[in-house]
């Protein structure tokens, strides 16, 4: 049996795990990914899954396209942000309970006159949530080195890399990067308070040199160990079907489904890194929490930012959420990419042209100039969104995303006019006017038409392929 810088083989770890060390037991857990003959984490690092192949025109870049001005950027407190305490602060509160109000008033009406993609059908698709419990700590139900009586795992932060890669692409997700945590840079990007229940100021965030992490949640605190240093941010990928089908509770799905995989993503990813010998810090809430998404998923070069302050990848375009957990377990640090994105939403606009909420700001150029705003960060060079106009339409009409929709990035994947769009984008800028007219041509809007539709589809699983 093969060792690997440990006594604890990652046979001898998978089968910890239960999933066995056999040709068949992996290999069975595994159809998806072609290969009969996977024996163990070893085999399975050795795969394309362990990796991430980006296209030829995606270059690295030592800086991110969108400019940050580090000194300026302050940890951010999640309680600003539209979905915790932000809109009821920037509206008031007569006007935050008036949205509430039209959004049950909308929900009741649409229902009624069935309106595609709202009917009741559709909001049960919406409504069928189900969460796993998720935490900062995680489930800790998973055996330790020490009570398996074995060294932990110890591996190059090379072959870690491949390591989650292989773990997380195997259990559903589509993008994973790392980023290192840096006093004065992406250490920033951590929020100063972690995002709390509904409304409610979470607790402190503070990165100290203890050995142990603590949630000391009731106390309004939580300690992230300094020697906890990398970030994993991953990415799910998102049903072109119902992402195409805008404010509609069936576009809605789209969203959702993916926070509750990632709800049961994260707790298998902290319990295997405790089984490695390794903590793992997670997101105590289903959607956002912990640090900036989309900033580390920028940094660790899995995308671009775009006009709306989402990542556009190579591969999927805006059709993704990002998550990220931290961890003390060495990792290879990706760089940022540039393949013309920022480029290309100077002269789009497209979102700015549908947003039925006018919040997308159609300028040419991006603005270091928050307008001094609470719920805005600092220090980064971006489109702002009027968040409030937008959170309050997307709250009002039981969702939205008619951005995400109508980007030119969202086509199918693996459509050939999809290639030779992203390779000129990323190759030729001078080009990027005739592709918008062109996506305008052959696409108008973008919207898939009828939302009732979608249940007649006969869709691959995971609605995408
Ligand atoms: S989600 Fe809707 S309202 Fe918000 S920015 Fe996108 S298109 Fe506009
Ligand atoms: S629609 Fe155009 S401007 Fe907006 S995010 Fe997509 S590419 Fe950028």
């Amino acid at each position: 049996m093969t060792k690997y810088h440990s006594t604890l083989s990652r046979r001898e770890f998978l089968k910890t795990l239960g999933l066995g060390g056999t040709g068949a037991g992996l290999s069975a857990l595994l159809p998806h990914i072609g290969n009969s003959s996977v024996r163990d984490l070893d085999e399975l690092m050795a795969l394309p899954i362990a990796s991430i192949q980006r296209p030829s025109w995606v270059k690295t870049a030592e800086k991110p396209t969108v400019e940050i001005d580090w000194p300026q950027v302050q940890r951010f407190d999640y309680h600003n942000v539209m979905w915790a305490s932000g809109l009821r602060r920037a509206l008031g509160n007569e006007q935050y309970d008036k949205v509430f109000i039209d959004a049950r008033v909308n929900r009741r009406l649409w229902i009624s006159e069935n309106r595609p993609g709202s009917r009741l059908q559709d909001v049960a698709l919406k409504e069928a949530n189900h969460w796993a419990p998720i935490s900062f700590l995680g489930p800790q139900t998973s055996p330790t080195p020490e009570s398996l009586q074995v060294p932990r795992y110890e591996g190059t932060a090379e072959e870690n890399g491949r390591l989650i890669t292989a773990f997380m692409r195997l259990h559903g997700a589509s993008h994973v990067g790392f980023v290192e945590l840096e006093a004065g840079t992406t250490e920033q990007l951590i929020y100063a308070y972690d995002t709390g229940i509904g409304e409610a100021q979470g607790p402190r965030l503070d990165i100290t040199d203890s050995d142990f992490p603590l949630d000391k949640t009731a106390e309004g605190f939580r300690v992230i160990p300094r020697k906890a240093r990398w970030v994993i941010v991953y990415t799910m990928r998102m049903a072109d079907e119902l992402m195409k089908r805008p404010i509609t509770e069936v576009g809605d799905r789209s969203h959702y489904y993916m926070y509750n995989l990632k709800s049961l993503l994260q707790g298998q990813l902290q319990n295997f890194l405790r089984t490695l010998g390794y903590m793992c810090l997670g997101e105590a809430s289903n959607f956002n929490a912990l640090g900036v998404h989309t900033g580390f998923a920028v940094m660790a070069g899995i995308g671009e930012m775009c006009r709306i302050g989402h990542v556009i990848t190579p591969e999927y375009g805006i059709q993704q959420r990002v998550q990220m957990v931290i961890t003390d377990l060495p990792l290879p640090p990706g760089r940022p990419v540039d393949f013309g994105v920022m480029n290309f939403c100077r002269t789009c606009k497209k979102c700015a042209d549908y947003c039925p909420a006018r919040a997308i700001n159609p300028a040419t150029e991006p603005t270091w100039d928050n307008g001094g705003l609470f719920y805005r960060a600092t220090g980064i060079k971006r489109w702002w969104l009027n968040e409030p106009l937008c959170n309050a339409y997307i709250r009002r009409v039981n969702g939205c995303a008619t951005c995400f929709a109508v980007c030119p990035f969202s086509k199918r994947h693996n459509m050939s006019y999809n290639e030779v769009f992203r390779r000129s984008v990323a190759t030729n800028p001078v080009l990027n006017r005739f592709w918008r007219r062109a996506d305008d041509f052959f696409f108008g809007d973008g919207i898939h038409g009828d939302a009732n539709k979608f249940w007649d589809m006969d869709l691959p699983p995971w609605g995408y392929d």
